[in-house]
């Protein structure tokens, strides 16, 4: 009896092991605006369950030309022009079925959609790119910086397409619509917010597309140099409206909840576009003074 507790011991230890492996540390945990976060809760938050990560979110617009059409825990956004529309983020290549029908559900054509950019080289944002580029034959643009890690991703052996590489700096013009890239690095070496302005109801607001800012695990000298920036740059950067490439960095739930409830648009929302790099650069700042405190 002891020998067979002992071995459902070692069992579920090394299944609890195998769970936690791919995840980020309980700490350090910070505490913004009244919540805490830890690594591991941020990651949960932004990632929700596999069921969350490939159930279609109710397509919507967001502001302007600007829509949803992503899952219930990756954003993707479409938009539209009269020239064509684009698409930011495929996500993971299972969930381009997924796009597509929300594309449709909102009247458009996916075969409309011109161009496809990205936010950041990981395959919860990107894998899709390749299947989306056969259904559309859209042309694919993504950040000089962020081509290396774009190309080692294969889903079922497919090529990774890039028919322009972008600079820092340099906008994506379709149908009157400007997207300017801003490189963003820190969470991957070409990490890319797009800025645009959205007309709606007379005025002019400018819209952030932000890219994840969460710190890795272990924060190298180069990285935390690539964050330093980064914060900079995003707080400096126009914001009416603010999205991320995951919904829970702008409370995409709760903003869409009110949108049913039909009062001022809930994504217009200029004192929350700081909140999500303020959660993060605290995280940043405590992950290198856990870091430093390690050292002998
Ligand atoms: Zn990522």
């Amino acid at each position: 009896m002891k020998k067979i507790c002992t071995i459902v011991l070692i069992l579920s230890a090394s299944l609890s092991y195998a769970q936690t492996a791919n995840q980020p540390p309980d700490h350090p945990s910070v505490t913004v605006q009244g919540r805490t976060y830890t690594p591991r809760s941020i990651l949960a938050r932004n990632m929700g369950t596999p069921e969350d990560q490939e159930t279609q979110f109710p397509p919507h617009k967001i502001i302007g030309n600007i829509y949803y059409v992503g899952t219930r825990t990756l954003s993707s956004f479409l938009i539209v022009t009269p020239q064509g529309n684009i698409l930011i983020n495929s996500t993971y290549e299972r969930n381009v079925p997924t796009i597509r029908k929300s594309v449709e559900q909102l009247g458009l054509k996916f075969s409309d959609i011109k161009i496809l950019l990205g936010t950041h080289a990981h395959g919860d944002h990107q894998e899709g790119d390749a299947a989306v580029k056969q259904l559309t034959g859209a042309q694919v643009m993504a950040m000089a910086e962020d081509v290396p890690a774009l190309r080692d991703m294969k889903p079922g052996g497919k090529e990774h397409p890039i028919d322009k590489m972008l600079r820092d700096g340099e906008s994506v013009t379709l149908g009157g619509t400007t997207l300017v890239a801003h490189l963003t690095p820190g969470h991957t070496r070409g990490c890319t917010t797009w800025t645009t302005k959205a007309q709606d109801g007379g005025k002019t607001y400018n819209v952030v597309i932000s890219c994840s800012l969460r710190p890795p695990n272990v924060v190298t000298p180069p990285i935390a140099e690539e964050f330093n920036r980064s914060f900079k740059l995003v707080r400096s950067l126009p914001c009416d409206v603010l999205v991320g490439d995951h919904p829970a960095q702008y409370d995409m739930q709760a903003k869409h909840a009110k949108l049913r409830s039909g009062g001022p648009n809930p994504f217009i929302d200029a004192a929350t576009c700081r909140l999500e790099a303020d959660i993060e650069e605290a995280m940043f700042r405590a992950i290198l003074a856990e870091q430093k405190a390690a050292q002998p």
